[in-house]
């Protein structure tokens, strides 16, 4: 299936809750789950007893469009958490977290997930200085993420850098604003993560 490409409040809605798809526009008051929209379509404001399948598919639907994934390529995050030993639901979203876009996100580079994928795509993005250009490429614990020193690559990063002033950085993260360099201080246990999605349901209907 093809990335989605329509109005992305349309999936919050789906899901029912806010799933920061638009940067800061998410925080003003018009935000169609603040405002109470229901569910999209003609029998969304319809709300009859979900099956065990329905839970467990929203929360997949869930996770896998705030980190702004397509079907496959949550597959292969899944089997590859599924192939590693321990708690796999934990792992899989050590991994979501770690992968460069969403870093490129968190350290507050870019207003989004989605306009951090771009950002990462059009090369604006060093990994332990070197370039870097895949969103999905997943991070360790010591690795270091900066902008380049390119003026628009700056300019770009200071703009949503200045923005999200005041903002908590993730514990997890450490970041230099002065020279534009993040750097993953450790992986994040489940508790430091938000919690999204009960991933226990999702491990669940993948491993079917
Ligand atoms: Fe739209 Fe953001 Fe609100 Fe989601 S959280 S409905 S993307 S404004």
């Amino acid at each position: 299936m093809g990335r989605y490409n329509g109005p992305v409040c349309r999936l919050c809605r789906r899901e029912g809750m806010k799933l920061f798809l638009k940067g800061d526009r998410c925080n003003m008051a018009k935000c169609p789950i603040d405002t109470g929209r229901p569910a999209p379509g003609m029998h969304g404001a319809r709300r009859s007893k979900p099956s065990d399948y329905s839970l467990q598919l929203r929360e997949k639907q869930r996770l896998k469009r705030h980190f702004g994934m397509q079907d496959g390529q949550f597959k292969v995050f899944f089997q590859r958490a599924l192939r590693r030993r321990g708690i796999t639901g934990d792992y899989l979203l050590q991994m979501l977290e770690m992968r460069l876009d969403n870093l490129v996100y968190r350290l507050g580079f870019a207003p989004s997930r989605r306009a951090a994928r771009q950002f990462v795509l059009h090369r604006h993005v060093l990994v332990n200085g070197r370039n870097a250009n895949i969103p999905s490429m997943v991070l360790k614990a010591g690795d270091r993420v900066g902008v380049k020193d390119q003026k628009q690559s700056r300019e770009a990063a200071k703009r949503w850098l200045d923005a999200a002033e005041g903002k908590t950085l993730c514990p997890w993260l450490g970041l230099d604003r002065m020279s534009f360099m993040g750097e993953i201080l450790h992986i994040p246990a489940r508790e430091e993560m938000v919690p999204l999605v009960n991933e226990q349901l999702i491990v669940e209907l993948c491993s079917k």
